[in-house]
């Protein structure tokens, strides 16, 4: 299975990802209903008080977020941060934080300046990570 990811999608990623640093950035990834290519992203603030190792998305804006997207017909197909310094792997806090399993998760890296990454997860029914071919739109 691979997810597509519209190429405007990925720039505000990694733009967002480029301004918050060197905090770590957060926000979701957003796809039309029954749909599964992710045509959106959008921005949540990063209230976490460790901004520089970890993220807690701004909890009102995360509410708000579904309440727009479900007016616009699009899901929340999942959620997007940025590892400052460390690779596009999820780290110890990431594994131990509980989500919805169906979400997909992206981590933007920025330890390589001039080749930034990003690397698509989604947990296994053994709450593993499985990275996820990512394909371009
Ligand atoms: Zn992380």
């Amino acid at each position: 299975m691979q997810i597509s990811l519209k190429q405007s999608c990925y720039q505000q990623m990694i733009q967002h990802s480029t301004e918050a640093f060197p905090e770590e950035a957060c926000g979701i990834l957003l796809a039309p209903d029954g749909d599964s290519t992710i045509t959106a992203c959008m921005r949540i603030d990063n209230v976490h008080e460790q901004k520089t190792s970890a993220f807690r998305f701004d909890p009102e804006q995360w509410v708000n977020a579904h309440y727009w997207a479900s007016r616009r017909q699009l899901t929340i197909a999942g959620i997007y941060h940025s590892h400052p310094t460390a690779e596009a792997v999820p780290s110890s806090r990431d594994v131990a934080g509980l989500l919805d399993s169906q979400l997909l998760y992206a981590i933007v890296s920025l330890k390589q300046k001039d080749s930034l990454q990003i690397k698509l997860y989604r947990r296994n029914v053994q709450n593993q990570f499985i990275n996820y071919p990512l394909v371009l739109t």
